[in-house]
């Protein structure tokens, strides 16, 4: 969007308008393939009954299907992948930036990258391969926005996202992420530093980290503990409320990582650490290793490090070979980790993933039915926890009017991360007239439900 806004194009959200329209899309698992093709044949209509000339699809999908994409959709006059985004402006017809104009992007060459004796080896074993994808370019991206890469926000004013890193290394064999994103890369310390500068200069509040793997920040770059050095310097940014990163990969939370959330007032106590099974033989396939032991000993260590955190996992159910007994052990250890937020996902059986070729696939049928009975056990779970935050005074950030009443506003707290978690209905403004989206606020809760919370406001925070 950067791009296209810096070369003098007008952007709009609503596809009738537009002359044209771009897909930007997703293709890990089944679900968002589908979802990425249903919204590439809608807005293919607009190509007839809108003023839209020319139909571009971008991202993932793309990295996957290159040429099948244009062979099965013939509306599609361009496909633009992740590690080729300067393309944009040529599928779309518009002169690409003066030349005066610094590239945006730092395209690495190997010899000035760093690179992860861990990310070599996998490649040499053929972890990064595209092989089963009939259509996809064999390249894999390595490009990496810097500061100085156009940029349009469009969350909302208060609030952003900075990806810090690209690509993976790991080997889990549910995982295609690594062959479509690449391998593991750090952004420069400095370009994020001057990232997170330039927008809390342009009012934001709250930042997000966010790659594949934040918790291996810097590894390539020779920075030991980087994500904690870099969430030292950023909570030292003046006008930043709220500092979170999401994604951590369970045995990369170092005490250094946990001395610097529990450190600095403006650093979110909030942990997103996705473990996806518990049981060792389940995890020993996924080639992820550990196990319910392990992951609590884990969840002991970071409790009492960060007084208050608020832990958020997700799990796969219905890996191959995934057995009752296996079931039982993740459902035990969900009733005694006690997570704040918990995402479950029914298994995806990837082409190209390792997973793939494993047998003992679990029927469609038992994965959904072991995704309900685990959320159903969580769900219990919250609604207990939920109940001990009615009372708590906490920070708010109003969001704006719900969704789903005007006479209700939602905001979020630090344990809340944009957009994935519960939510916090506003019911009363107290002595305020009204409030402002993304503006903070005092608050008290005084209901809690399954999930989610209700709050009055006490003050304005300043
Ligand atoms: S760490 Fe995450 S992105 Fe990387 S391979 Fe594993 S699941 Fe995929």
């Amino acid at each position: 969007m950067g791009l296209l806004d810096r070369a003098g194009a007008r952007l709009t959200a609503r596809p009738e308008e537009a002359d044209i329209l771009v897909v930007n899309t997703c293709s890990f698992i089944d679900t968002a393939k589908q979802e990425s093709v249903d919204t590439i044949l809608e807005m293919a209509r607009y190509k007839t009954l809108g003023r839209a000339k020319k139909l571009i699809v971008a991202g993932c999908l793309v990295e996957r299907y290159r040429d099948e994409i244009r062979k099965n959709i013939p509306e599609v006059d361009a496909v633009v992948g992740t590690g080729e985004l300067e393309s944009i402006l040529e599928a779309a017809g518009i002169a690409p930036a003066p030349a005066a104009v610094p590239s945006p992007f730092t395209i690495l060459t190997s010899a000035e990258k760093g690179s992860r004796a861990e990310g070599n080896r996998r490649e040499r074993s053929g972890r990064f391969r595209r092989d089963e994808w009939a259509g996809a370019s064999h390249l894999l991206p390595t490009y990496l926005y810097d500061e100085t890469t156009p940029r349009l926000v469009s969350t909302p004013r208060a609030s952003a996202y900075i990806k810090i890193a690209e690509g993976c290394d790991h080997p889990c064999t549910f995982c295609v992420i690594p062959n479509l994103r690449g391998k593991f890369r750090s952004r420069r310390f400095e370009s994020v530093v001057a990232e997170a500068q330039q927008l809390v200069a342009r009012g934001v509040q709250e930042i997000t980290l966010i790659g594949q793997d934040t918790t291996c920040y810097g590894e390539d770059l020779g920075l030991r503990d980087g994500l904690a050095t870099l969430l030292d310097t950023l909570a030292h940014i003046d006008g930043l409320r709220w500092l979170r990163f999401l994604y951590a990969y369970p045995n990369r939370i170092t005490g250094r990582l946990l001395d610097t959330i529990a450190k600095h007032d403006n650093i979110c106590k909030y942990l997103d650490l996705p473990l996806q099974h518990a049981s060792p033989s389940v995890l020993k396939r996924m080639k992820r290793g550990a196990g319910a032991e392990i992951f609590l000993k884990t969840l002991e260590k970071v409790r009492e490090a960060v007084q208050q955190i608020a832990l958020r996992t997700s799990f796969i159910v219905g890996f191959p070979g995934e057995s009752l007994r296996d079931f039982e052990l993740l459902e035990e250890f969900v009733s005694e980790a006690k997570f704040d937020w918990l995402g479950v996902f029914n298994y995806s059986d990837e082409e190209g993933s390792g997973a793939h070729a494993l047998d003992a696939k679990v029927p469609k049928r038992t994965i959904e039915s072991r995704r309900l009975r685990l959320m159903k056990l969580q769900q219990t779970i919250s609604r207990r926890a939920k109940q001990e935050w009615v009372g708590r005074e906490l920070l708010l950030l109003a969001e704006g009017e719900s969704a789903e009443t005007p006479l209700l506003w939602e905001g979020r707290t630090q344990y809340h991360a944009p957009e994935i978690d519960g939510k916090v209905y506003i019911n009363d403004f107290g002595s305020l007239p009204s409030l402002e989206a993304g503006r903070f606020y005092r608050a008290q809760i005084t209901e809690a439900h399954d999930y989610d919370l209700v709050a009055r406001i006490v003050a304005p925070e300043n």
